[in-house]
C-alpha cells in the first residue's frame, strides 16, 4: 500500500475498515501503515475518500 500524507485528510475511513490493525494515526492527524501487519488487502484504498491511500502500482502520476 502507499499513502501520500499529503492527501489525508485524517478522517478515519481507512482506519475504520483495516481487518489488520495496521494502521496507526500520528500526532498530526495523518495515517501510517505498520507494513508488517498490512495483509495488502486494500479495503483501506477503497475506503479513502481522498485518494491518499492507494495500492502500490495505481499511482497517479505526480507531476514533477
Ligand atoms: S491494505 Fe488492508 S491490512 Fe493493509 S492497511 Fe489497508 S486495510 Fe489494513
Ligand atoms: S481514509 Fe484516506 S484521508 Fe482518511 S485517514 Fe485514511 S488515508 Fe487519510
Amino acid at each position: 500500500m502507499y499513502l501520500d500524507v499529503t492527501q489525508c485528510i485524517g478522517c478515519g475511513g481507512c482506519l475504520m475498515v483495516c481487518p489488520a490493525e495496521a494502521l496507526r494515526r500520528m500526532p498530526d492527524g495523518t495515517m501510517r501503515i505498520n507494513t508488517v501487519r498490512c495483509r495488502q488487502c486494500g479495503v483501506c484504498a477503497d475506503a479513502c475518500p481522498t485518494g491518499a491511500m492507494t495500492r502500490d502500482g495505481e499511482r497517479k502520476e505526480v507531476p514533477k
